[in-house]
């Protein structure tokens, strides 16, 4: 009972959403870094230098940087 009530406070006060991400191509490896850079080449693993894939997965979402990172960008 404890852990849904604290899991269901946690979602509403950290609102998840379908965030684009980078993952490691290499097994086992967990480098993964959120796209918000907008990068114009594909990065590599931060841990391990592999090539990295795009993804999607649901996190929590991040209220202004990752707007105004890409704003930023886009405006160059
Ligand atoms: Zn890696």
């Amino acid at each position: 009972m404890y852990n849904t009530f604290r899991n269901k406070k946690y979602a509403e006060d950290h609102p998840t959403e379908n965030t684009q991400i980078w993952l490691c191509t290499k097994e086992r490896c967990k480098g993964w870094m959120r796209d918000n850079f907008a990068f114009e080449n594909k990065p590599v693993c931060c841990l391990c230098s592999s090539p990295m894939v795009s993804d999607v997965r649901m996190l929590p979402l991040l209220v202004n940087s990752n707007d105004d990172l890409k704003t930023i960008k886009k405006d160059r």
